[in-house]
């Protein structure tokens, strides 16, 4: 199981952002994201993403992310561009315990940097939460979630030209 830990949500500023990280966070393999800050309108927004495309992700807002990092039961990477080089360290996390990816959005606090397993820099230039964890979770399942099946209502067919959408309603 994968759970992603977004840190430092501010509720008017970082909206959009945050729910890419969720976005980002189901499409690429993730079971489950957790917020810091409660924020009703982004666990709607993934919620009817859900219902809609379908899949079991869940979003769980205005966690205490200090106590969630200390009381985790398996293993913690931190994405931060000060960290350790992504595919060095990809292959040393244990796959069968429930992995934590904590992403930020301003000055991350130092006790995440204490309390991660794994500091993982995806490149070393300052970049995004977003593109962070799309890499990292790509490059974790090796790809896989490609070919993940979500079941939804809703399903697009690929098409070269054109939106092709099919209908179980
Ligand atoms: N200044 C912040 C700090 O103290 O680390 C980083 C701000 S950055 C806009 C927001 C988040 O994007 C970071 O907390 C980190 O999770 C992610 N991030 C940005 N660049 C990254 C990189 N090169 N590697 C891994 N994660 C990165």
């Amino acid at each position: 199981m994968i759970t992603v830990l977004r840190l430092g949500h501010r509720i008017n500023r970082d909206k959009r952002i945050t729910t890419h990280v969720a976005l980002v966070a189901r499409a690429f393999g993730a079971d489950k994201i957790l917020v810091d800050t409660k924020d009703k309108k982004i666990e709607e927004t993934i919620h009817s993403v859900c219902e809609r495309f379908g899949g079991n992700f869940e979003i769980e807002t205005g966690v205490n992310g200090k106590k969630t990092l200390r009381e985790w039961p398996g293993e913690i990477v931190h994405l931060t561009m000060y960290g350790a080089e992504l595919d060095r360290v990809v292959k040393k996390i244990n796959r069968n315990s429930d992995l934590l990816v904590v992403v930020g959005s301003e000055k991350i606090p130092g006790f995440v940097y204490e309390l991660a397993d794994f500091n993982v820099s995806v490149g070393n230039q300052p970049h995004s939460e977003v593109a962070a964890l799309a890499v990292f979770l790509d490059r974790y399942n090796k790809g896989s979630w490609l070919n993940k099946k979500f079941d939804g209502k809703l399903q697009i067919v690929p098409s070269d030209k054109g939106k092709k959408v099919v209908s179980k309603e």
